[in-house]
């Protein structure tokens, strides 16, 4: 397949790796100079400006937006419509249902439309793709043309590579996600606002993976993820008020369970 990868940051380069190992031709663009890195990967290179100003001849099968989700409509409104008919059109995003609504509003009718979020990274999946999760609502996929089988041909790159393929709607990935992402990060970021939160000489394995979690989440870099997932994901907002009442709950009975043990040692 013919792929153009719009984003070519961390994810759009790691993704255009395997793209390339499999045998596909893959075009980036984004608005840094990647000229480099692409070459280096064997991906042709061309800037977003040249794309939305038609400057580029854009022959492609799929066009996979590979961008931050704070930045998502605005690069998805820069793209000409006339580049994105007929075209199978996926995002990696990893908020879900934001992008869903963001595209059928503004892709024309014949496009069609396929969300996913690979549930790894270039951490995680250092050593290969096989065994990690691959999330995908076909959201709209036209019959005929051969676009369904363009699609499933896409699908087929992740699923080739060992990836676990979840077919689930979309709001539904956000639902989970909420907990699963949203909650890890916050986690991470809380602990980093705790003063002297260090390494000491009696560390616990438990406590080990505390430091972990706030070496790995609390990064200035994941910046445009976390704030992404507050932004546009309506469950997520909401873990933040059940965190603290969480904390609450949890203060309140050792604050009971306190009173009754000094009531005891009194009597
Ligand atoms: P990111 O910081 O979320 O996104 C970086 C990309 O967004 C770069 O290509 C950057 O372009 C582009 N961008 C940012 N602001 C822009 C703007 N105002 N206008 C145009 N382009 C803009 O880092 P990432 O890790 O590469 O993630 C890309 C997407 O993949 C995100 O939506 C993320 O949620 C999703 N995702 C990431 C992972 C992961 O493990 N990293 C896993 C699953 C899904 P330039 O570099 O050209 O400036």
């Amino acid at each position: 397949m013919k792929i153009c990868v719009i984003g070519f940051g961390e994810f759009g380069q790691f993704l255009s790796k395997t793209f390339v190992r499999q045998g596909h031709s893959v075009i980036a663009a984004s608005r840094s100079d990647y000229r480099k890195e692409a070459a280096s990967l064997g991906v042709s290179y061309c800037s977003l400006k040249e794309i939305a100003s038609h400057d580029v001849e854009l022959d492609v099968d799929v066009i996979l937006l590979a961008v931050s989700i704070l930045s998502f409509c605005q690069v998805l409104h820069s793209l000409p419509q006339k580049i994105l008919e007929n075209r199978l059109i996926v995002d990696v995003l990893s908020v879900k249902a934001h992008p869903k609504t963001s595209m059928l509003a503004y892709l024309p009718p014949s496009s069609c439309i396929l969300c996913t979020h690979p549930m790894f990274g270039p951490v995680s999946a250092r050593d290969g793709w096989d065994g990690q999760r691959m999330q995908f609502e076909r959201v709209r996929i036209h019959t005929g043309q051969g676009l369904e089988e363009r699609c499933s041909k896409f699908l087929q790159i992740f699923f080739m590579e060992g990836c676990v393929m979840v077919e689930m709607p979309c709001e539904q990935h956000d639902d989970y996600a909420a907990n699963s992402q949203f909650v890890t990060h916050l986690t991470g970021r809380v602990l980093g606002q705790l003063k002297n939160f260090d390494p000491t000489p009696i560390d616990t394995q438990g406590f080990r993976t505390l430091l972990g979690l706030r070496e790995s989440y609390d990064q200035p870099s994941g910046d445009d993820l976390f704030d992404g997932m507050y932004v546009y994901n309506s469950s997520a907002r909401n873990k933040i008020a059940e965190m603290r009442s969480a904390l609450d709950a949890v203060e309140a009975r050792l604050l009971s369970r306190r009173d009754q043990v000094l009531r005891k040692q009194v009597t």
